[in-house]
């Protein structure tokens, strides 16, 4: 009787600890979206944040825009490199923050093989902190909304750089190489399996059925 009472006791104190230890790994990590100015609108925002937050189990919050850091800017061709802004990022990320992913309207570009200076959708640092995409190469000879949705996609994918997936050679996943084609991501919808297994294995779990701010593709 008196070991139960003892237990009873521990049980009783221990219990706001508990719930609050509970509450903390209940918590999804935050990651930031930093709107870096000339930023996209206010609508492609909006879709790149449901597109992350239908696919990754994290808080998604909105930092106030800022305008590009002068480091990126690459005067050969007028516009900014993106391994410069991962840098810059990660360095501005506010504390707490687990991943930030920069958003901008400006045209952006890194090396890519033996090309000094290739202009891309995005760039995320594998198992990193940082990504960042442009809205710059979605819009050519397309709707609005088709452009938002390119964003939005390549949102998912160069987060999911962040979390250490590499391209993917199933065609349809969001994790397929672009190519240097943007009209790749047209026909993307959704991650494959293999990407979400190797998200399960680092706890990211995607639900089965996202809530994706884009149409199907048409097949
Ligand atoms: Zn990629
Ligand atoms: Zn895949």
């Amino acid at each position: 009787m008196s070991l139960l009472h003892r237990a009873g006791l521990w049980a009783s104190a221990l219990a706001p600890l508990l719930a609050a230890t509970l509450a903390m790994a209940a918590e999804p990590p935050v990651v930031y979206v930093q709107p870096l100015q000339p930023a996209p609108s206010e609508r492609a925002l909006a879709e790149v944040v449901a597109a992350l937050q239908a696919f990754y189990p994290v808080q998604v919050r909105v930092l106030p825009a800022q305008p590009l850091p002068k480091a990126a800017w690459y005067a050969p061709r007028k516009r900014w490199r993106a391994e410069v802004l991962l840098d810059w990022l990660a360095a501005h990320m506010p504390v707490g923050a687990t991943k930030v992913i920069g958003m901008t309207a400006a045209d952006i570009s890194t090396r890519k093989g033996a090309v000094a200076d290739w202009g891309v959708l995005g760039l995320g640092t594998m198992d990193g902190k940082s990504c960042v995409i442009s809205s710059f190469r979605t819009t050519r000879g397309v709707s609005e909304a088709t452009a938002r949705e390119r964003l939005a996609k390549t949102a998912v994918h160069e987060l999911g750089h962040n979390y250490d997936l590499d391209h993917c050679p199933n065609v349809g996943c969001l994790m397929e190489d672009a190519r240097g084609k943007v009209a790749t991501v047209d026909g993307e919808s959704d991650l494959c399996s293999a990407c979400r297994a190797k998200l399960a294995a680092r706890g990211v779990n995607v639900p089965a059925k996202p809530a994706v701010p884009w149409r199907a593709p048409s097949k």
